[in-house]
């Protein structure tokens, strides 16, 4: 038997009903706050991803599922969705007409980490982005909106944690300042973070390994050496969520996987899923636009993991598994050939039918609409046809009624529905 790769997963009938049902709670407040769907390929070039995610970034370094394709060209298999994003908008020159644009899409990831509950190597985003605004505000929409959804998802135990990872005019002041921290405490650092001190001081920060985290305590916090413009944008943030009244904890080691992140960042964790506590994590990346080629444009997003969300909703995928409607029991093979035209003609109707298509018993096909969970069952025999009239017999009540066969659509449609 052959079987899925190491960290890939199926998602079955049975758990997929609570996926479509949080993709589509995701969707329509994002529609509703005028974010436009963009479909974009699940392969790039390597080259998109090394550049706008950061070649010194455990992603780029070691998670990435990149491979020469038959002509010898490096092609990856999407860690993330910014980077495509953002290619298209260029590509596309979508920032002709009005700069500002809003996106989401969803789809799958593609990252070769150690397999544990809550990380796979194939996972789900739902990401959102807003393209050309300047303003703090659209990231304080960013995470008004996700509060908002996980809200609406019955997700409890969220904590917004929020940053500023300033920018190209105050952080090379900080990013020194650390180097100098973390060279007088190498013998307390993994032996990743003590390469990452000359490659990318800030990824130490990142580390998940306790030591690590441990020397942290004592680090400079960059929230010190924010320039003027940087400081204020923050201010702002902040105290446009206490208007919202949306708790959030100042996290100022909260620096996230990927390089071109500018100012605002944040992350929302939760105590419900052990180790892997973020759930969506995003932030601002004012100068993502033009590495890639394009104008000098800023953008803020943020991407959901789908994997962690679906563990951790309140929502019960019972209650979005759709039974039939009705199991339509033939008797004979003239009662058969009918059913199974009535059993179309109602699935164009939108009412979930179903019917057995060899010959059984009666009390054979009793059995398996009472396995589907068929809150009706029709009886068609020979007799019945005869009579012009079948039997519609409620599952839960166990009532039966006869209805004329005449117009049976419409007849069955008033009873059931
Ligand atoms: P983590 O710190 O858990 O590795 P991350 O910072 O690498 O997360 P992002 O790149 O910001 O994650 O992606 C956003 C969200 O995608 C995360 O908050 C998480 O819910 C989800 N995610 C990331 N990597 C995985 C994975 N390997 N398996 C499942 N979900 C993931
Ligand atoms: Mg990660």
């Amino acid at each position: 038997m052959i079987q899925l790769i190491r960290g890939f997963k199926d998602i079955l009938p049975g758990e997929v009903e609570l996926w479509q049902q949080i993709e589509k709670t995701v969707c329509s407040l994002l529609e509703d706050f005028g974010f436009k769907e963009i479909r974009i390929p699940i392969m790039e070039r390597t080259e998109l991803f090394a550049r706008s995610i950061g070649e010194d970034t455990d992603i780029v370094e070691k998670e990435m599922y990149t491979f020469p394709d038959r002509k010898g060209e490096l092609i990856t298999l999407r860690p993330e969705a910014t980077a495509s994003v953002v290619r298209s908008y260029i590509q596309h020159k979508l920032y002709a007409k009005d700069p500002v644009r809003k996106f989401y899409t969803i789809g799958p990831m593609f990252r070769r980490e150690r397999p544990q509950k809550g990380r796979y190597r194939q996972f789900y985003q739902i990401n959102a982005e807003i393209i050309g605004v300047d303003s703090p505000l659209a990231d304080v929409e960013l995470i008004f909106l996700l509060v908002t959804l996980f809200s609406r998802l019955s997700v409890s135990d969220v904590e917004v944690h929020i940053n500023s990872l300033g920018c190209p005019e105050c952080r090379p002041k900080f990013k020194a300042t650390l180097t100098d921290f973390l060279t007088s405490s190498t013998e307390n650092l993994c032996s990743d973070c003590v390469i990452r001190i000359y490659r990318n001081p800030l990824r130490v920060l990142d580390c998940k390994v306790p030591a690590c985290r441990e020397a942290m305590t004592d680090a400079p916090s960059i929230l010190d050496y924010l320039c003027p413009v940087c400081s204020q944008d923050f201010e702002t943030v902040k105290t446009a969520l206490e208007a919202f009244k949306i708790p959030f904890t100042v996290d100022n080691q909260l620096v996230r996987g990927l390089d071109y992140y500018t100012r605002t960042t944040f992350e929302i964790q939760t105590g419900s899923l052990g180790a892997q506590s973020a759930v969506a994590g995003g932030g601002r990346y004012d100068g993502l636009v033009k590495a890639l080629g394009g104008p000098d444009i800023p953008g803020t997003g943020f991407a959901i993991g789908v994997d962690r969300l679906s563990e951790i909703t309140g929502l019960n995928n019972a209650d979005y598994i759709k039974a039939p409607d009705i199991f339509l029991a033939a008797l004979g093979e003239k009662s058969q050939s009918l059913a199974f035209k009535w059993k179309c003609a109602l699935g164009l109707e939108g009412v979930k039918a179903e019917m057995d298509f060899g010959v059984r018993s009666l009390k054979s096909q009793m059995k398996q609409a009472d396995r589907l969970g068929a809150k009706h069952v029709l009886i068609i025999g020979d007799n019945e046809i005869k009579e012009g009239a079948v039997i519609l017999r409620d599952m839960t009540t166990k009532a039966q009624v006869s209805i004329p066969i005449e117009d049976i659509v419409e007849n069955i449609k008033t009873k059931i529905l």
